[in-house]
């Protein structure tokens, strides 16, 4: 019996891909985004704790009040809004979670949903599985910004959803408030929802700050804000994350995540409650991570014919190598990885039609010395 596929132009993940032939080549893993260095050992203590004290029977599907009510308190400090914890935030399995269920209430078959490129690949899959439309815009090729001409010349009476991702991956874009505010000016008189991904809205540099999209009324109407700890705390492989949206919209999203997740880890929920009574441990996160990024550019700059331009948030930074070499960028990615022994992801890993625009994408969330390692063969690498 044939099985007919829902997604069938789709192989295995590139992070996976990459993972794979940096630990068979036993080379530096700047390819899939995790963090190279522990979590704070207060935190791993705390879930040992709550699992020890019995917490490991299901959670509130919602998630438990105290964690929602800790991430109610995280965006008012961060942004000034309220979302009240009972009605408005939801406790899912990681963004991932977060992103699917959103996506599966908005999408019906046959809707349009607009996701600008390069994106992160879990988006077109998604809407596909739930019979919607990706609709592809190109971000600016050079800096990432977006292309407000193009994004309004596809908006039609089947778009349903827009897909924003602030700090943006793969490119550290982070929207400006006057980006927040004209997407709120082009859909404020339509029927469209909006996903906004902030998966990184802890990790901005050079004192910029992360605008959130739930700052503007207009948008946090309309708007799931998914995001999730992995990134904050340094736990990618706890898959805690959370969507903050307006009542209506939760309860559809809440009706969705019970048949897929239903709850997520009970103690792991709990450890990172207690652990954020101090709010530390994310307003310090900027400043940790530009450290990374400062010694990985100027090591790039410095020792490296990449082109680039700082990335002004994530943990990621893309470099160009258009004025090197035409070698296609999956080629270029798994040659590093094979001879320098640096792993990297190949940026058409995050556009559909796989453009090669000669950009690699370094995950720069790796302790100081495992980056001028990594700078120092990638110096030597021939292009
Ligand atoms: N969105 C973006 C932009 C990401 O980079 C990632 C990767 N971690 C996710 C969502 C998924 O987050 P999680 O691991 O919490 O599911
Ligand atoms: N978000 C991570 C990245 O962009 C990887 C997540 C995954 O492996 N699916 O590299």
């Amino acid at each position: 019996m044939s099985l007919i596929s829902k997604l069938p132009a789709q192989g295995t993940s590139i992070f996976t891909i990459m993972t794979h032939l940096a630990e068979e080549h036993n080379a530096i893993n700047l390819a899939q985004g995790f963090p190279g260095f522990p979590c704070d050992p207060h935190l791993t203590d705390l879930a040992a704790h709550y699992i020890k004290e019995g917490n490991n029977q299901y959670a509130p599907s919602i998630g438990i009040p105290v964690l929602r009510k800790r991430i109610s308190q995280m965006a008012e400090l961060m942004h000034g809004v309220f979302y009240k914890p009972e009605t408005e935030i939801t406790i899912t399995s990681g963004a991932t979670e977060a992103l699917y269920v959103a996506i599966t209430a908005v999408v019906k078959t046959g809707d349009e949903v607009i996701i600008m490129e390069p994106a992160y690949d879990a988006y077109g899959p998604s809407v596909r599985l739930n019979g919607g439309v990706p609709v592809y815009v190109p971000l600016d090729e050079n800096d990432f910004s977006i292309d407000w001409d193009r994004l309004e010349g596809v908006i039609n009476e089947k778009t349903t959803l827009i897909i924003v991702n602030t700090p943006h991956n793969p490119s550290g874009y982070v929207w400006k408030k006057d980006d927040v505010d004209h997407l709120a000016k082009i859909i404020s008189d339509k029927p469209i929802f909006v996903i906004s991904d902030e998966v990184y809205e802890h990790i901005v540099f050079d004192k910029k700050e992360h605008y959130s999209l739930m700052r503007n009324p207009i948008l946090r109407d309309k708007t799931f804000i998914c995001s999730s700890f992995g990134k904050t705390l340094h736990v990618t492989g706890w898959k805690i994350g959370y969507c903050l949206a307006p009542e209506k919209m939760s309860k559809e999203f809440r009706k969705i995540h019970q048949y897929i997740a239903f709850s997520t880890a009970t103690p792991l929920q709990y450890a990172i409650a207690a652990y954020l009574d101090d709010d530390s441990k994310y307003l310090e996160l900027s400043a940790f991570y530009q450290k990374k990024r400062d010694i990985f550019c100027e090591g790039l700059k410095a020792y490296t014919p990449f082109k680039f331009t700082p990335a002004e948030g994530s943990f990621f930074q893309t470099v160009s190598y258009r004025h090197l070499s035409t070698e296609n960028d999956f080629d270029l990615a798994v040659r590093l990885t094979k001879k320098a022994k640096v792993a990297c992801i190949p940026n058409t890993a995050f556009y559909k039609d796989k453009s090669d625009l000669k950009v690699l994408r370094f995950c720069f969330a790796k302790d100081e010395a495992e980056l001028e390692l990594a700078i120092s063969r990638l110096s030597y690498a021939v292009f």
